[in-house]
């Protein structure tokens, strides 16, 4: 049977899709490179918007118009919250609520119409390192997705990827250092992923944490840049926060931090724990401390209750803290969430006006940072056969000339200016 995957959704979404390709093929299912080619499409779905939800729903229905004999298979955030949905769509196959690549392998080979009884609302997270076969996926590409964990023990009220994911797991420290040494023999970076990075280790028969985890990697994995995912700013401790600032770059000078509002009623409101004042200072100790530093944060604009005056002050803590950039979404209640219940909706215009001044502030910001690290060192992993490249602060540049390789990292000088930041092309590479 041939097989075509179809991802929406986060790097954790991406690295589980490549779990149950590995696992189908295990069961001697052939991955195809074309939707038209594929005998079954399975569609691996995001529930982080109703947007995410919609798009999921109109991949389907274009699929079942173009393709009407392909089984689908619904797995994954969405697949774990609206099953019915699902099942009730013309084409489909079978739901499976989560990411458990036995029960989708189980799914996608039964070939009759919905198996109900495969789902299952808890995924088994794999310990196990991940095939040698991940390097037929994702060849050439410079940068690897490297899971540590799934789920989050958080409550924020706006939040469905929790009730899809369920509570925190991690993987033990010996079975994520192995991954990402063969990980290491195709890619030249690895991102640090998961749903919650910053509790991992915590729920580990021996305790460990995330700093501890990245120690043993740059240690075991010497000749690779590690990036962390998304990490809130309360769980960057002064054991991670030392690690990237001495590291050399090997752990790389960026973190994307969710701040959500600068308005502590907002906060409350949205059941995060930390403060304004929190998340503040500790941004601030972070940049006094590793320089450069790409910044990045999520914000939720138009949350239920917020104000004029929450706004600014949202506005005001971003003018205030050296982001390079921001991810900026009205607010959209998700089903099943405290916060969809909430009285003192804002109206959808306003939400979006408030979006709008934000991602503009955040843009200025990055432009300014961009332009500062014209004439500056920066550590740049190809990407793109050669062509461009990623510094560790998290800024795309332009390779200026033929690079001795397509791929690998090496050490330049930015130049340019802060719409096309370029980089001469490198004569040799960092060894590998
Ligand atoms: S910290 Fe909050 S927003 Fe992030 S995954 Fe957990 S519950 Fe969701």
């Amino acid at each position: 049977m041939s097989v075509y995957y179809h991802t929406f959704g986060c790097k954790a979404n991406q690295y589980d899709t490549e779990r149950m390709r590995q696992e189908l093929e295990a069961n001697g299912l052939t991955t195809m490179g074309l939707r038209s080619d594929a005998e079954v499409v399975v569609v691996n779905t995001c529930t982080v918007t109703n947007q995410a939800d919609a798009d999921a729903r109109r991949l389907i229905r274009r699929v079942h118009r173009e393709q009407p004999n392909t089984s689908i298979v619904v797995v994954g955030c969405s697949a774990a919250l609206q099953p019915a949905t699902y099942e009730s769509m013309k084409g489909v196959s079978a739901v499976v609520s989560g990411h458990d690549p036995v029960t989708i392998a189980q799914a996608v080979t039964a070939k009759s119409l919905v198996q109900i009884e495969l789902r299952t609302r808890l995924d088994r997270i794999n310990t196990e390192p991940i095939g040698g076969e991940l390097l037929q996926h994702r060849r050439g590409a410079s940068r690897g997705w490297l899971k540590v964990q799934d789920g989050c023990d958080r409550r924020c009220s706006f939040c469905a990827t929790r009730l899809a994911r369920g509570p925190s797991c991690s993987r033990p420290v010996n079975q994520v250092v192995q991954e990402a040494q063969l990980l290491a023999k195709a890619h030249s970076e690895l991102v640090v992923t998961g749903i919650h990075i910053g509790h991992y280790g915590l729920d580990l028969p021996v305790s460990s944490s995330l700093a501890e985890l990245c120690s043993v990697l740059l240690d075991r994995v010497p000749k690779i840049r590690f990036r962390l995912g998304s990490v809130e700013a309360t769980e960057v401790d002064d054991q991670l926060l030392e690690l990237m600032a001495t590291s050399g770059g090997q752990l790389a000078p960026h973190l994307h931090m969710p701040l959500q509002s600068g308005a502590n009623a907002v906060l409350r409101s949205m059941r995060r724990w930390h403060t304004r004042e929190q998340y503040r200072a500790r941004a601030l100790e972070i940049a006094a401390r590793v320089q450069p530093l790409g910044l990045g944060a999520d914000i939720i604009s138009g949350f239920p209750g917020e104000t004029d005056a929450d706004h600014r002050a949202t506005v005001d803590l971003v003018s205030e803290l050296p982001f390079t950039y921001l991810h900026v979404f009205p607010f959209s209640p998700r089903n099943g969430t405290p916060a969809s219940g909430l009285p003192s909706a804002v109206p959808q215009r306003i939400a979006g006006e408030r979006a709008r001044e934000l991602r503009e502030s955040g843009l200025n910001k990055g432009v300014a940072y961009r332009g500062n690290r014209v004439g500056s060192p920066a550590r740049v992993v190809l990407e793109g056969e050669g062509r461009t490249g990623l510094t560790g602060d998290y800024l795309r540049v332009e390779i200026q000339g033929e690079s001795a390789r397509p791929s690998g990292i090496f050490d330049g000088t930015l130049s340019g200016d802060a719409e096309h930041l370029r980089i001469d092309a490198p004569l040799e590479m960092c060894p590998n």
